[in-house]
This record gives structure tokens, C-alpha cells and sequence, in this order.
């Protein structure tokens, strides 16, 4: 079977962007309204010759009051269903507590998880990633969905957790 690597995080971090970026090809929707992701969905990919599933589990369009039980509802649905998750932030505004509340659940995740600091489209940003430790989930990873920054060794990163 094909493993299956799954795009958490809370709205607006760049999770379809991310995906976008690492099908190679424009196919999840990105929008600048929070949310607009409908509901999981799945997209065949494939790096270094070797093939694999990416769920963007963006959706349930939740308002901010559900926001956290609906993150946290995302991260439960990866944790049963992906052999890798990726936990999406954005790097340029640090850990709220939408991602804290997210991170709790993923830190007894069974299934590996790698923590991407997302919008971070310069080396000059980087050093602002650090703050991301707090959330328990090792080292973050910076990336620029946008710009392609950081793609290539994320994706060798996922492959090495499947
Ligand atoms: P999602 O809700 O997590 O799926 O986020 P989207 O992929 O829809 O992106 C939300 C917004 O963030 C859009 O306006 C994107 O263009 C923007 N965005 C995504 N990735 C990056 C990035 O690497 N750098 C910057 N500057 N903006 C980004
Ligand atoms: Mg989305």
C-alpha cells in the first residue's frame, strides 16, 4: 500500500500551499480567507521515485470558537489514519494557541511528526523559528511553501519518516 503523509495545522498557515508545493502541480485550493478548505483531501505524489499519498486536512471550516476542537479533531483523524504527519505553523507569527492546543495532541502521536515553520521566505527569518521548541515536537523546520525554499530537503525529511 501506499503510505499516507497527512498535512495538519490550524487555518491560513499554508497547509494547501505546502501541498501544492510538494505535488509539483497547483491542484489544493489556496485562498486568503481562513477555512477555505473544504474537507480532507487526498492527492497521489511522488519524490525520489518513490510514491505516496498527501491528505490536506484542512477543512471542517470551523469558527473561532471551534477552532481548537477542530484542530485537534484533525490531528486525531491523522494519527489513526497517516504513517506520517506533518504539523504545519506559520513561522513568521510563532505558536498560538490554536497550534499549542494541536501540538498537545500530536506529542502521544505513535505515528512520527515533523513540525514545518511555514512563510519563512528568507534566511533572515530564520532565526525566529527557534520559539517553536516550546511546542514539544523537536526541531521546527522552516520552509517556504510559497518560494520552494526548504522543500526538497522537507520532502527527503517525510520520505525518512515513512
Ligand atoms: P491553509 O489554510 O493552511 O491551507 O493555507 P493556504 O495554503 O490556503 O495559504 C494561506 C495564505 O498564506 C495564502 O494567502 C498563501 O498565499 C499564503 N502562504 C502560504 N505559504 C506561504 C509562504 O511560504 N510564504 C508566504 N509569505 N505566504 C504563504
Ligand atoms: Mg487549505
Amino acid at each position: 500500500p501506499v503510505p499516507v503523509v497527512a498535512i495538519v495545522g490550524r487555518p491560513n498557515v499554508g497547509k494547501s500551499t505546502l501541498v501544492n508545493r510538494i505535488l509539483g502541480r497547483r491542484e489544493a485550493v489556496v485562498e486568503d480567507i481562513p477555512g477555505v478548505t473544504r474537507d480532507r483531501v487526498s492527492y497521489a505524489a511522488s519524490w525520489s521515485g518513490r510514491r505516496f499519498t498527501v491528505v490536506d486536512t484542512g477543512g471542517w471550516e470551523p469558527d473561532a470558537k471551534g477552532l481548537q476542537q477542530a484542530v485537534a479533531t484533525q490531528a486525531e483523524y491523522a494519527m489513526q489514519t497517516a504513517d506520517a504527519i506533518v504539523l504545519v505553523v506559520d513561522g513568521t507569527v510563532g505558536a498560538t494557541s490554536t497550534d499549542e492546543a494541536v501540538a498537545r495532541v500530536l506529542r502521544r502521536s505513535k505515528t512520527p511528526v515533523v513540525l514545518v515553520a511555514n512563510k519563512i521566505d528568507s534566511e533572515r527569518a530564520e532565526a525566529d523559528v527557534a520559539t517553536l521548541w516550546s511546542l514539544g515536537l523537536g526541531e521546527p523546520f522552516p520552509v517556504s511553501a510559497a518560494h520552494g525554499r526548504g522543500a526538497g530537503d522537507l520532502l527527503d525529511v517525510i520520505l525518512n519518516m515513512l
